[in-house]
Order: structure tokens, then C-alpha cells, then sequence
């Protein structure tokens, strides 16, 4: 008897510790992963067990998109939950450490600053790609710790090739320090390290791998694993996806061993699609479209979402969810206050996740891209998208097309009145970019130096 009292008390004192704990969250972003290049979505040729164990204890998110088809727009609202065009921010921003312009705008508050003011330790590790310049670096955006790199990507191995940005020290928060091994594992050991120094407290924990964007570069531990892949370029983005999926699996594990992986929200997905063949050899299959387009191979990626004490295990949720909605939904189970003057896109998706609402989150979900070269919205099962500057806007069934081959605007010029008029009014809310991308900042550079 006096042995069950003490377990009953044993009990009471474990429930009261749990209800006392804070959900930790942990947002994984890869960087271009195809949507066809997980297990999880079909993948043969490159195994992704630590991937695919998310999606076999969590909830897989099979209409799951980013708010842009390039990095770091798709940053910015996820940072923010806002949609980036709201505030300029729709080109990735060029290299510049002097300039206090081309970066995520200030006056925008981050997931981060919204966690921390709920009393949670804050943490980002790897690809930043929201500015270069100090005002913008992580420490100053609510991360209380951050390890990585600024620009937009970064070589894999010491000495290997990268342009200027690509081959800039790592920082440990302000301290530049030298890349000495692989970087993916250089960012999964900071990531698992992370978990362990800070698990006794609530945390976010913000994991950004470079991985699987170009240049192409892995060692032959990895490349080993796949000698089968004749094709060479594929045989090293397989290695480069293992990689991640290793630095995965050591993340987890840091929550299980830990004893916290129960009471943590793990998302994970691709800040925008593959770029296929012509830059790396991604695939997005059966989705239409790349990287850069607002076809689906642009804007769906690989979408899962990982809570086991809260979210039914091995679920998919078929309603179409976002990035955005990341803020929104941590803030909520963290209870945290968020500002009235906080106007957000996203919204808390728990109860989708759960599978106890069956509306969808969003009434509609809309992209632009360019200023408005090209744009996107999709309502239930219908989605207009206008390809290019000069194109005609398709409309498409995505539950009966997944793959964007039938264009039914001309059967239904209803439906296309319809959504037009939507993106007219969302567009009517939107400011053009602040900043241009690289590219034409480049231009503009090269032109005022020749006038001098
Ligand atoms: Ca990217």
C-alpha cells in the first residue's frame, strides 16, 4: 500500500512537471529538396529514414506549401507568418554587409521575438539569407543564439569551390570562426548539441541546412552509400540528401535521448521546390514545374510535422496548409501573448493537424512573385495561376490534376472571374519589392561604376 501511495504521488508530481512544461519547437528547412526526394512522397533511388520517421510519428502534410518558389522570400514569411509581399520582401537579397536596406525589413517582428517574449531560449543554426548587414544578423532578430552563415548559401568542405558569398567563416553568433568538416554535419552536431545544452528549458529551435542547394559537393563517406547512381550529379545530391537525413536522425535522437521528444514540435519541409535537371538534379514529379515558377513543383515540398504527445502519429492532413502557419501555431501552444498590431497571414493549424477540424485552414492561399509578373491563388480544389509576365492565367482541378496538365479556363470562366477578383484584392494590399535580387543589383552596380 505505502509503495502504491508513493507511486501515485511519484505519478501526480510527473503530471504536474508535464503540464507545467512548455512544447519546445524545432523548425528543420531544407534548402531546394524536390518534393520526389523523400521517401515519404516516393522517392526509390535515395533513402530518408529519419524524414521518413517524422511522417510515420506526425502528421504529413500532403497539400503543403511555402509562400514563395525561391529562399529567402520563403524565409521571410515564415519568420514573420506574414505573406513577405506585405513588406517588400520578394527577391532573395544580394551579399551586401554595408547595406542596411536589402534585408528583412525591421519593422517586422520574427517567430523568434514572439517565443522569446513567451520565455523561450531561442536558436538558429545555418542559412540565414535575410540579410547581411548587422542590424539584420540573427542576434538582432530574437535569436539568442545562432550559428551559421548569412548569405545565401555556402561551400560544403574546406576549400572547396563557391563565390565570395558561398566561401565567407561561419559565425558563431558575431564570432567568425573556420569551416573544418562537412557542413551539414558541422550544423546537425549544433543542432543536437542545442537540444542538449538547453533541455531543461522551453526552446525554438530554428535548423536551416544550405543542404540540398548547389554547388554540388560531398565526401565519400556519403557518396559511398550510392554507387548504384550512375548518373554522377544525382549520385552526389543522393549523398548531400543522406547527409541531411543523417543530421536528422542526430537532432531526434538529441530529443529522445533527452527525454523530450514527446513534448517537442518538429517541422520539417523545403523552402521551395526542386530546381530540377538544369541546376541540379532534383525531381518534383508528379507536380508540374521548378523552383522559380508558381506551378506546384514551385510551391508544394515535402511537409510534415511531428508532435507525439499532441498530434495523432502517421496521419497525412489533406488540406492545404502553409509556412505561415508555422508562427501562428507555435505561438499558440507556447501561449504566447502576440502583439495587437501583429496583422498575420497564417494561422494556428493544431486542430487540422489533429484531425478535429475538417474545414480548411485558409479560404485561399495566394502567391506573387515579381512584383506581379507572375501570380497564384488556389480556393478548395481550383488554383489560377498566371505563369509569366505576358502569359494568360490557367486555371487548374488539383484533386483531379495533381500535375497541372488540363487547363480549364476556358470551361470555366466563372471560376477564373472568380479567383482574379480574389487575387485583384489581396494584390490591392500587397507594396512592390524594397529591394531588388542580385542579379539586377549587380546590373545596377556595374552601370553607376562606368558613369563615374
Ligand atoms: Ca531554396
Amino acid at each position: 500500500m505505502r509503495q502504491f501511495i508513493a507511486f501515485a504521488a511519484l505519478l501526480a508530481a510527473t503530471t504536474l512537471a508535464d503540464a507545467a512544461r512548455k512544447l519546445n519547437v524545432v523548425v528543420i528547412l531544407a534548402d531546394d529538396l524536390g518534393y520526389a526526394d523523400v521517401g515519404f512522397n516516393g522517392c526509390k533511388d535515395i533513402p530518408t529514414p529519419n524524414i521518413d520517421s517524422l511522417a510515420k510519428h506526425g502528421v504529413r502534410c500532403a497539400n503543403g506549401y511555402v509562400s514563395h518558389s525561391f529562399c529567402s522570400p520563403t524565409r521571410a514569411g515564415l519568420m514573420t507568418g506574414r505573406y513577405q509581399q506585405r513588406f517588400g520582401h520578394e527577391n532573395n537579397p544580394a551579399y551586401l554587409p554595408e547595406d542596411t536596406k536589402v534585408g528583412l525589413p525591421l519593422s517586422q517582428a520574427t517567430i523568434a521575438d514572439v517565443l522569446k517574449s513567451a520565455g523561450y531560449v531561442t536558436g538558429a543554426i545555418g542559412k540565414w539569407h535575410l540579410g547581411a548587414a548587422p542590424c539584420f544578423h540573427p542576434n538582432e532578430r530574437g535569436f539568442m543564439e545562432y550559428f551559421g552563415f548569412l548569405g545565401g548559401g555556402h561551400i560544403y568542405l574546406p576549400g572547396m569551390k563557391g563565390g565570395p558569398e558561398y566561401t565567407v567563416p561561419l559565425l558563431r553568433n558575431k564570432e567568425p570562426l573556420e569551416l573544418k568538416d562537412y557542413v551539414t554535419d558541422v550544423l546537425s552536431a549544433e543542432a543536437a548539441a542545442f537540444v542538449t545544452r538547453h533541455k531543461a528549458e522551453p526552446f525554438y529551435l530554428y535548423v536551416a541546412y544550405n543542404a540540398v542547394h548547389t554547388p554540388l559537393q560531398a565526401p565519400e563517406k556519403y557518396l559511398s552509400r550510392f554507387a548504384g547512381i550512375t548518373d554522377e550529379r544525382r549520385r552526389i545530391y543522393a549523398a548531400m540528401t543522406s547527409a541531411m537525413d543523417d543530421g536528422i536522425g542526430r537532432v531526434l535522437a538529441a530529443l529522445r535521448d533527452n527525454g523530450i521528444e514527446r513534448d517537442t514540435m518538429v517541422w520539417f519541409f523545403s523552402d521551395n521546390g526542386g530546381p530540377v535537371e538544369t541546376v541540379a538534379p532534383t525531381r518534383n514529379d508528379p507536380l508540374r514545374g521548378n523552383k522559380g515558377t508558381l506551378y506546384e513543383g514551385g510551391i508544394r515540398v515535402p511537409f510534415v510535422v511531428q508532435w507525439r504527445a499532441g498530434l495523432p502519429e502517421g496521419t497525412v492532413c489533406e488540406q492545404p496548409v502553409i509556412s505561415l502557419d508555422v508562427l501562428p501555431t507555435a505561438a499558440a501552444l507556447a501561449g504566447a501573448k502576440l502583439p495587437a498590431s501583429l496583422k498575420l497571414d497564417g494561422v494556428n493549424i493544431t486542430p487540422h493537424l489533429k484531425g478535429e477540424v475538417k474545414t480548411p485552414p485558409h479560404e485561399r492561399l495566394f502567391w506573387r512573385m515579381g512584383g506581379g509578373a507572375s501570380w497564384a491563388v488556389r480556393e478548395g480544389r481550383h488554383k489560377l495561376v498566371k505563369p509569366g509576365k505576358d502569359a494568360t492565367p490557367q486555371l487548374f482541378d488539383l484533386n483531379n490534376d495533381i500535375g497541372e496538365a488540363k487547363d480549364l479556363a476556358g470551361e470555366k470562366p466563372g471560376m477564373v472571374a472568380r479567383l482574379q477578383a480574389a487575387f485583384d484584392a489581396w494584390n490591392a494590399e500587397l507594396i512592390p519589392p524594397i529591394f531588388e535580387g542580385p542579379k539586377p543589383a549587380a546590373k545596377k552596380a556595374k552601370r553607376a561604376a562606368k558613369k563615374k
